[in-house]
């Protein structure tokens, strides 16, 4: 029995190693967005497929406020190439869904990323604030003047 399924264990174990478009998610354990993803921490999802992630922001500094993250963890824009091409292609994608699919095409809506600490990045797990639903300020998603952030 084992001699049967030995090799076919090994096939697919070398097969999703060699797969370069099979994501292999990463996670770092003191990571908050990569505990979402693995469902070790609650999040209020709006929208998830192979690559990425998508979920209200805690904290939402507009009616709409939501973060597109990659499954696989990296730090910040800085890092977008150590990340496979469809994932890439997937989170710009799954930005323009989201904001689709809360109804934001017509009026208008802002994706950012801040990247380093310069930009007041927070959360060092890429992701993309998608902020929209009403008029925003030009410092919408910047560290707010009361340094309540
Ligand atoms: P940044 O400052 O650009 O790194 O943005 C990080 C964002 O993540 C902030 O807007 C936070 O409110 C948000 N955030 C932090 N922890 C969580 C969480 N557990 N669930 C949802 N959003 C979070």
């Amino acid at each position: 029995m084992m001699r049967r399924i030995l090799p076919l264990y090994c096939a697919v174990a070398l097969f999703a190693s060699q797969n370069p478009s099979t994501p292999l998610p990463k996670a770092v354990t003191d990571c908050i967005f990569c505990k979402i993803v693995a469902g070790t921490a609650p999040s209020r999802k709006v929208y998830e497929d192979k690559y990425v992630l998508a979920f209200w922001d805690i904290r939402p500094r507009a009616k709409v406020h939501l973060l597109v993250i990659p499954k696989q963890h990296v730090a910040s824009l800085s890092e977008l190439d150590e990340l496979p091409v469809e994932t890439r292609a997937a989170l710009l994608s799954a930005c323009v869904r989201v904001a689709k699919d809360q109804g934001l095409l017509e009026n208008g809506f802002r994706v950012i990323s801040n990247n380093g600490k310069d930009a007041n990045q927070s959360v060092f797990h890429l992701h993309f604030h998608v902020v929209g639903g009403e008029k925003l300020r030009e410092d919408a998603i910047s560290k707010d003047p009361a340094g309540k952030r």
